[in-house]
């Protein structure tokens, strides 16, 4: 329920109103405005119909979250989230790059891709130290010593760093290594991961599952803000369809109806979302026009020999050509390359 205060209404008032709403073990929120402050209440709306809060005098109206999530949901914040990954504010009038390899194969690799990137408005860089393989006999990720690669890259280039969870009980260790955690595709559902970087307050970017609904992906990101942690960048990175000529289906309705049911920033990721090299710059210029707020990427300096996703990574040459073709695009926008 969302509980919206007359105007002369004092921040006494609202903790009293809170403290009514926290006895009766629903989650209460504090929303203080310009004009107005809003009170939010969480959990069975029964038992908040037992406070008569529409006949309280001080209390303007009472009104219904609609929608399944909550948190999430623009019903409750109507305002743009900016979530921070390093001193980068992903969200807003900005248009977000972040660039990497699939996965994290040694400090030279790592260095070389960061020397090309650090020449560009990138906004970090990616690299999977664990990596979710469909076949065990795949190239597994380096663990914690990619970790400490992402790390020093991080250093010396002062590019923060982004790289999947894939384990409940890894999450407070890599939060020290690295400056955004990313839940893949494959762990979007799994709610004890969710609940685990919930804890934190370490970014988290959240890929929609392949075969997740829109609304599936929003509960997920519930999860996530209500154990605790409001630093939630959404991903659609292509859903399976009856499609096989792409490696995905890129599913660019996603982007433009959660811009408009969500307040989290919401990205794009054209390397999975096709899994075809020459179609990753289109799709890239396409987030930009849809209004997604950035875009994440794979490359590397020699794709042919990555030692996973190298089909879908760009070059540097093809990361230039991406970068300098995406502008018009994000200007066109109304957003700017930073
Ligand atoms: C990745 O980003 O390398 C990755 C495995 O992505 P996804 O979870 O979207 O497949
Ligand atoms: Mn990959």
């Amino acid at each position: 329920m969302i509980i919206i205060l007359k105007p002369h209404a004092s921040k006494e008032d609202a903790q009293q109103l809170l403290s009514q709403i926290e006895a009766k073990g629903l989650k209460p929120l504090y929303m203080p405005g310009v004009e107005r402050t809003v009170l939010g209440a969480l959990g069975d709306e029964r038992v908040l119909q037992s406070l008569h809060l529409e006949s309280h005098p001080l209390v303007d109206e009472v009104k219904p979250i609609l929608s399944s999530y909550k948190l999430v949901s623009r019903e409750l914040y109507p305002i743009d989230t900016r979530v921070k990954i390093g001193r980068h504010a992903v969200g807003g009038e900005g248009f977000t790059v972040i660039a990497g390899p699939c996965a994290v194969e040694s400090q030279a690799q790592l260095d070389g891709i960061a020397d090309y990137l650090t020449h560009h408005p990138v906004a970090a860089i990616r690299g999977g130290a664990y990596k979710p393989r469909t076949s065990p006999y795949s190239f597994q990720g380096l663990g914690e010593e990619g970790l400490k690669i992402l790390k020093a890259t991080s250093e010396r280039s002062g590019l923060p760093t982004v790289s999947e969870v894939v384990d409940a009980a890894d999450a407070e260790l890599m939060a020290q290594y690295v400056d955004c955690l990313q839940i893949g595709a494959r762990n979007m559902q799994n709610f004890r991961l969710l609940e685990a970087v919930g804890k934190l307050d370490t970014p988290v970017l959240l890929k929609r599952g392949m075969s997740a609904t829109i609304e599936e992906l929003l509960l997920a990101a519930e999860y996530i803000v209500n154990a605790g942690n409001p630093n939630v960048i959404l991903c659609e990175r292509g859903i399976r369809t009856y499609e096989t000529a792409t490696r995905n289906t890129l599913d660019l309705n996603a982007v433009a109806y959660l811009k408009r049911k969500t307040h989290l920033p919401v990205l794009v990721d054209p390397s999975h979302g096709t899994g075809v090299r020459e179609l990753v710059i289109p799709l890239a210029r396409a987030a930009a026009a849809v209004g997604a707020d950035g875009i994440i990427v794979e490359t590397h300096t020699n794709p042919a020999q990555a030692l996973s996703d190298g089909h879908q990574n760009l070059d540097p040459q093809q990361f230039d050509d991406l970068m300098s073709s995406l502008k018009p695009f994000v200007e066109a926008a109304g957003r700017s390359l930073k």
